[in-house]
């Protein structure tokens, strides 16, 4: 089969690799039937260093069953699936309390013999704890929303559940990306009544806003931050989303967010230290967030893709064949497109 493998910075190609079988009892091999490109994969698109062999890429993906191993229990051939970007058991105690993402035994793809969602197919270990399957067929038009909940809706909603935005609280969320966008959705479904968005390109800040973003600040750093203090009576919120990873995107939530609130890290972060020091505690600030269990979210967030009253696919602005992947990471990384949607 044909997948995407990464050799270096820059360097992504489509190669024929061995076609995935089960390798254990709980498996499933799943055929794609969309993937497409994440933010967080132009992190090794731009630093990582010369690989001759490649690494496999992907990790957001929805397919349809093609075969389980012998001890899989809730998944069967024929079925439609989202697969999260992490795989994990389900049974162990951080599977059960809506931990997957600190499973015992799970993992990341492309990590621990696992291979990419970037793919024609994929072997998903921990089949039962790790695929949500959907009764929809792989025509359907909802693929591309169902898609979010492999990654950038959960991780939005992640950032405003754990930071626990209240009814009628104001929210400032950091980085108009596809993960960005889905926090400013779910900060106003969970009752929000302000929401300043703040990001500089317009078509995303302008789905932002479709999304419920009431305020759009283009600027940036200390500039950004006196906008946004300025909006709210020089206070800040008390709820600030950061959906970028970079260090600057985290030195301007600390100086958005009101004393006593709360700040929210869904971004993978790109730096180790950061403003945490007596200024803040001073403040009383609180500093959360962290990978998305997204696993957890699926069931919760899935009727409201079902029935169109999230228009969660509008996240893809562009379609590429998987053979034409490496121009999708180009798009995102020229920030010509929002979100890639690729078709095996
Ligand atoms: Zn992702
Ligand atoms: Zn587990």
């Amino acid at each position: 089969m044909r997948a995407a493998y990464m050799f270096g910075a820059g360097d992504v190609r489509v190669i024929e690799v061995p076609d995935p079988t089960l390798e254990h009892s709980t498996d499933a091999i799943v055929r794609v039937v969309r993937a497409c490109v994440c933010g967080s994969d132009l992190h090794p698109f731009h630093t990582m260093p010369e690989t001759p062999g490649g690494r496999s890429m992907g990790h957001e993906f929805v397919g349809v069953v093609e075969d389980v191993g012998a001890e899989v229990r809730t998944v069967r051939p024929g079925q439609f699936v989202i697969a999260p970007f992490v795989w994990s058991c389900g049974e162990c105690d951080f599977c059960r309390v809506g931990l997957q993402t600190s499973c015992r035994i799970g993992g990341v793809w492309n990590t621990k013999g696992s291979h990419g969602g970037q793919a024609e197919a994929v072997r998903v270990p921990l089949a039962d704890g790790t695929l949500y399957p959907v009764d929809v067929d792989a025509n359907d038009e909802r693929i591309p929303a169902l898609l979010t909940l492999s990654d950038v809706y959960c991780t939005g909603f992640h950032a405003a559940i754990t930071a626990g935005v209240k009814p009628g609280s104001a929210v400032t969320v950091i980085g108009d990306g596809a993960v960005g966008l889905f926090a400013v959705r779910s900060a106003r479904a969970l009752g929000a009544e302000r929401v300043i968005l703040m990001g500089r390109h317009e078509a995303r800040t302008e789905l932002g806003r479709c999304f419920g973003a009431t305020d759009v600040v283009a600027a940036r750093g200390e500039e950004g931050i006196t906008q946004v203090r300025e909006l709210t009576d020089g206070d800040g919120t008390e709820f600030v989303l950061e959906a970028v990873g970079h260090l600057p995107a985290f030195e301007q939530a600390m100086g958005i967010v009101r004393p006593g609130g709360t700040v929210s890290r869904v971004g993978v972060p790109q730096y180790a230290v950061g403003p945490i020091g007596r200024e803040q505690f001073n403040a009383n600030v609180t500093i959360t967030g962290g990978v998305a269990p997204a696993r957890h979210y699926i069931e919760r967030l899935l009727p409201q893709v079902l029935d169109g009253s999230v228009d969660a696919g509008a996240v893809f602005d562009a379609e590429v064949s998987l053979d034409d992947i490496a121009d999708g990471y180009r798009q995102m990384d020229e920030r010509r497109s929002l979100k890639v949607l690729v078709r095996p």
